[in-house]
């Protein structure tokens, strides 16, 4: 970020570096397909990067290809929001075992990213999902789903190749707690009842609530409207259907069982309320017979270069973004926003207050003079940098070209567009 006001009119000029060919972090690589409305959100961000004021510059990996000390040393300031794109780990004997995955893998598989492998292992017809939150709910219904179904997504041709082999007709999803407890937002439950060949299974049996359960349910709409849809699954009579997902509550994972390395099975404890909304074990035991199981119980950040870095909450530590020393300073010109400043919790939206509160922080340090001056602050300065270092990095138009291409190859099959995967030809189209 430079301070640039007789240029931009608006005080900053801003470069915005990407490791990937494209634009828009998780909207691209999280989002599931069948979330057009939320990857729509592209569209408010291109007025953003339309802004004479803003460059971007893709395929740059910051650590890689671009060191702190450059990037201090061209620039007024520097955020990171690098996000997270890994799984948070789960230590429960046999996660090791063939047939057991991490959610953000899964995803980056079905979202097209190019840096994973082009096929994924779909041969489970009985399949568990460890976690209640919204990604558990992404994984559960892009597997009960049919390839057929995503067909009219911008999914490539390896994931609809993929899905549409997928054998999986019973997803089971388990949370160690109750209703009143899982992380789902009430829209993405729903949503769940709107695919034709899914139906949603909830045991009469796991719809519990302690006092504690019910003040959470009084205090947040968000809980209620969550419990009642889950209670709402619960009493119906199931339909036919051809797969189906089974919500489980008060199961808390133990064990991935396993035979030849492969997974055979998933072992659970019941559990019960303990009056505080928590649960303890009741030493009554189930396995459930599953050849695959997917651990969505979060996301991780991976460490920046040169930045600290807690392991615990995977995040740099800040104060209001400000990145802080070990001594209880502040980086000079460094800041932080977004999941990596927070953690991985928060829809698209939470990630505007952060951004709002960081740039504040920012600004205040800026006009308090506590920002060292660049040592060169022109505008071709980075790009004589990259070119001089022979990087093939994407900007704004490459993107326009990108996203035209792409949309060109869903033409024909009367979709939006089709996501380009491998990286060579993301940035060959970016270029053409
Ligand atoms: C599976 C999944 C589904 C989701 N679905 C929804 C949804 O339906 N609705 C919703 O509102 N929210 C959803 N979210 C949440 C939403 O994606 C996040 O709130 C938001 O993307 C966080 O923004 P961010 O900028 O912190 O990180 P990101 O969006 O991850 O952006 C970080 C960017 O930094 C880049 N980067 C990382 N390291 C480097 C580096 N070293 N050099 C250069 N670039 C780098 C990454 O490539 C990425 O583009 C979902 C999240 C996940 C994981």
């Amino acid at each position: 970020m430079k301070s640039d006001t007789a240029t931009t009119g608006c005080g900053v000029s801003i470069d915005l570096f990407e490791r990937m060919p494209a634009p828009f972090g998780l909207i691209r690589y999280g989002v599931a397909p069948d979330h057009p409305r939320i990857k729509g959100i592209v569209n408010a961000l291109h007025k953003v990067l339309d802004k004479p004021s803003v460059r971007l510059l893709g395929n740059i990996d910051y650590g890689t290809d671009i060191t702190l000390e450059q990037l201090h040393s061209l620039y007024d300031a520097v955020i990171f929001s690098t996000g997270a794109n890994a799984d948070r780990p789960l230590d429960i004997p046999g996660i090791d075992l063939d047939g057991s995955y991490g959610a953000a893998d899964f995803v980056s598989w079905y979202d097209g990213h190019p840096d994973v492998p082009r096929t994924w292992p779909l041969d489970a017809k009985h399949v568990a999902v460890l976690g209640v939150g919204n990604v558990a709910l992404d994984v559960a219904r892009v597997l009960a789903k049919t390839g057929d179904e995503l067909l009219a997504t911008d999914i490539p041709a390896n994931v609809y190749a993929g899905l549409k082999a997928n054998k999986a007709t019973d997803v089971h999803v388990f949370g160690r707690r109750g209703p009143a407890q899982a992380k789902f937002t009430p829209l993405e439950l729903k949503e769940l009842n709107h695919s034709p060949t899914i139906e949603v299974i909830v045991a009469p049996e796991d719809i519990d609530y302690d006092e504690a359960s019910e003040l959470a349910r009084r205090n947040s709409k968000i809980v209620d409207q969550v419990a009642n849809i889950i209670q709402d699954y619960a009493l119906r009579d199931p339909g036919e259907s051809l797969n189906r997902i089974h919500l489980h509550f008060f199961e808390s994972p133990v064990e991935i069982l396993g035979a030849d390395g492969k997974v055979t099975g998933l072992r659970t404890e019941r559990t019960e309320l303990d009056g505080t909304g928590n649960v303890r074990g009741t030493g009554k035991f189930n396995n459930w017979p599953v050849e695959a199981v997917y651990r969505a119980v979060g996301y991780l950040s991976q460490n920046i270069k040169q930045l600290p870095f807690d392991e615990q909450a995977g995040t740099v530590p800040n104060e209001a973004g400000r990145v802080t020393t070990e001594d209880g300073g502040h980086f000079d010109k460094t800041y932080v926003t977004g999941w990596i400043k927070r953690g991985p919790v928060g829809l698209i939206g939470s990630t505007k207050g952060d951004a709002n509160e960081t740039v504040a922080c920012l600004e205040a340090d800026f006009l308090a003079g506590k920002l060292a001056a660049p040592t060169d602050s022109s505008e071709d300065a980075i790009i004589t940098l990259l070119d001089s270092a022979q990087k093939a990095y994407t900007t704004w138009d490459g993107w326009h070209k990108l996203d035209a291409y792409e949309r060109g190859l869903g033409e024909p099959e009367g979709r939006d567009r089709v996501k380009v995967v491998e990286r060579e030809d993301m940035l060959r189209a970016s270029r053409e």
